[in-house]
């Protein structure tokens, strides 16, 4: 099989969702994957995050093939010793509270959205201030929550209740809030948004606002939890605390989970029968997710999320000395974006034809999010690649 029959058979049976470039991936180890044809990538934006840990993490795959050769599946009408002490592990990691576990970001942002509705009932309150060039996932209510339109395009009526405020400005968040408002939700770092880090001012004011005004203080930490920015989580680079922290992407090393984080202080919101997954949390992932913040913590990958993220850092930016078309490096640890004043598009085909494969978001933002483990040595050879491609760049 090569990557074209593959081709022929998604144009024959898989719906069109995606726009794909044309290769196949059969097999990953730490940064590195393999085709379809037998070639060899470097993957500097493995799986949109996922793949956190770098592909087949062997602790992770350990964990999978011991846990799913006692039982794969237990319904969340009985207990799973796996979900409690990754639920433990969770929040002795971010903040006091309790976990609701599901199987995508997606998911989590529903949650977080119905956790929210319920929370406001009691005083009629409803509306989520959200930010605009935020993305939280692809369902009716995390389109809604997603401030762009290019998402919402021909699914009319979204659910109502959500309106949007520009990302770092705190008076425009103020300018929003009514007697219905009753939470703010954002990422620490908009990803899909072209990698835009909230400030300090930001934040903090945020936290000040929401505890002033009796509002839920939500983040999407899908993409910048577990590690990618050189802490456990995103809002930790702020001193505040969330009420509502969600969770996707590399909570699993590969395998799908997604969870919601609400904080001890809150009401008691989701009582039983109010929100349910059926996955949520299930032996096989929970157990994978245990296994990767094991592997965080055992291997100083803070620390070296912290270490390679600077080292990133300093190599883009001797890149943007080089280049007069890249207008900006942004992000934080190995979260970074890399602004263009030209289209980014054509380069990540480039690199991935030369072996290296990255991301571009909003047409001019190149996005660079290697796994948490990852080495300068490593490091090294992708800015080499993306070297090359870049001095082509007409
Ligand atoms: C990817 C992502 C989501 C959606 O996650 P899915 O698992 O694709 O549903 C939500 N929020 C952020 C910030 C993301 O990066």
């Amino acid at each position: 099989m090569k990557t074209a029959d593959v081709q022929n058979l998604y144009s024959k049976f898989v719906l069109p969702t995606y726009t794909q470039a044309p290769l196949c991936l059969v097999k990953g180890k730490g940064s590195r994957v393999w085709d379809i044809e037998n070639r060899e990538y470097l993957d500097f934006f493995p799986g949109w995050a996922v793949s956190g840990l770098g592909h087949c993490p062997p602790a992770v795959v350990n964990a999978i093939k011991e846990q799913s050769r006692k039982i794969l599946h237990v319904p969340n009408n009985y207990f799973n010793l796996k979900q409690a002490q990754l639920a433990r592990t969770l929040v002795e990691a971010s903040f006091d509270g309790r976990a609701f576990f599901c199987s995508s970001g997606a998911e989590a942002t529903e949650a977080a959205v119905k956790f929210a509705r319920k929370f406001g009932s009691v005083s009629g309150r409803y509306e989520i201030i959200s930010m605009k060039n935020s993305f939280h996932g692809r369902t009716l209510a995390a389109i809604t929550a997603t401030g762009q339109d290019k998402v919402k395009h021909g699914f009319a009526p979204l659910p109502g209740g959500f309106v949007y405020a520009e990302f770092n400005n705190l008076d425009s968040v103020k300018s929003l809030i009514n007697d219905k408002t009753v939470a703010v939700f954002l990422e620490p770092v908009q990803g899909e948004g072209g990698v835009h880090v909230a400030t300090q001012e930001f934040m903090r004011g945020l936290r000040k606002l929401c505890d002033e005004k009796n509002l839920l203080l939500i983040l999407d930490e899908v993409q910048t939890g577990m590690g990618r920015t050189g802490k456990m989580f995103g809002f930790q680079h702020y001193g505040i605390e969330p009420d509502l922290m969600t969770l996707a992407k590399s909570l699993g090393g590969g395998v799908p989970i997604g969870a919601l984080v609400a904080h001890r202080k809150l009401p008691e919101v989701f009582t039983p029968g109010t929100h349910a997954a059926t996955y949520g949390g299930n032996p096989l992932v929970t157990a994978a997710a245990l296994a990767v913040f094991d592997v965080i913590k055992s291997k100083g990958l803070l620390r070296n999320a912290q270490e390679m993220g600077d080292y990133l850092a300093a190599s883009l930016e001797k890149l943007k000395g080089e280049f007069s078309f890249i207008k900006e490096i942004r992000g934080l640890a190995l979260m970074r974006g890399i602004e263009l004043s030209v289209s980014g598009v054509a380069i990540v085909d480039k690199a991935r034809q030369n072996g290296l494969l990255i991301n571009c978001t909003q047409d001019k933002v190149l996005r660079i999010m290697p796994a948490i483990n990852v080495t300068k040595k490593l490091i090294s050879q992708a800015m080499a690649i993306l070297r090359d491609v870049l001095a082509e760049v007409p």
